[in-house]
């Protein structure tokens, strides 16, 4: 199946554009969803958690027992649910952590990318990967805005209550291989910073410090075949996604080369 790639930074308006996609019947795949799934209570994800239109239905908590086994009781909560925020500080701490959320994750949420793909008969599916592009020198999400969020996290219990609602995203790159085209979202810091805050309710520097862990823009738009620039109305941002619907349209339907 023809598949289109969509990543963009924090608040960039990946969800926003993936809407704008399901608008028109295009099956949309998000591998954030399916990360919370696998560390979802056994008994799966609150149906009301899944944007509209999102597939990739994984086994609720399929990776929580894997989770657990490697880090502990120190990042599950008294009632046996995963303590994302103590996850999330773990592997802003530690490199090796990361690397281990990752072996454990990674192959789960592309088996089950591989799954939805293979039942889907649409034309073409658009598959959420926001961290497609991972920083190249803190290839682990280590450095100054990490250790920055770290301190945010643990020392202001406030700032890292709201931190902890916003989701656990692990390395999910590998991905260039099944994807046909990469749609990057792209608009500057400032419009990213403002409208995460209004959203989420985080301050200035918990989220200079998530972009400092995060790729650059540049580092995105080198690997960008298509690329959306989200400064204008929404109502200009679903005009784009029809015109570039018709594109990936025409593309899917042309014979590979
Ligand atoms: P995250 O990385 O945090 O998951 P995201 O990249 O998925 O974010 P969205 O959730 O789509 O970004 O957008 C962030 C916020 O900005 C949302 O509240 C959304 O409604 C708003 N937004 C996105 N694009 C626009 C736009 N063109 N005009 C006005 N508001 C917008």
């Amino acid at each position: 199946m023809f598949t289109v790639g969509l990543t963009g930074g924090i608040g960039s308006g990946k969800s926003t554009v993936a809407d704008c996609f399901t608008a028109l019947g295009v099956p949309v795949i998000d591998t954030d969803v399916i990360a919370r799934e696998l560390t979802a209570p056994a008994r799966g994800t609150p149906p009301d958690a899944r944007p509209a239109g999102g597939l990739g239905a994984a086994p609720g908590g399929a990776a929580l027992n894997a989770i657990r086994a490697t880090f502990g009781e120190a990042v599950m909560q008294a009632d046996g649910t995963l303590d994302r925020a103590a996850l999330r500080r773990r592997i802003f701490a530690d490199h090796a952590a990361r690397h281990q959320l990752e072996a454990i994750l990674h192959p789960r949420i592309r088996q089950v990318v591989g799954q939805t793909l293979a039942t889907l008969t649409a034309p073409y599916a658009l598959i959420v990967i926001p961290l497609l592009v991972q920083r190249q020198d803190h290839p682990q999400g280590a450095g100054r805005g990490c250790k920055a969020d770290k301190s945010a996290t643990t020392t202001h219990r406030p700032e890292g209550e709201r931190l902890a609602a916003y989701p656990l995203r692990v390395e999910t790159s590998g991905y260039q291989d099944v994807l046909n085209r990469v749609l990057v979202v792209d608009c500057p810091e400032e419009a990213q910073i403002a409208r995460v805050m209004a959203r989420n309710g985080l301050t200035h520097a918990e989220i200079k410090a998530i972009l400092a862990a995060q790729a650059g823009r540049a580092e995105r738009l080198a690997v960008a075949d298509d690329i959306i620039v989200n400064t204008a109305s929404l109502e200009a941002l679903r005009a784009e996604v029809a015109a570039l619907h018709q594109r990936y349209l025409a593309l899917a339907a042309a014979p590979s080369p």
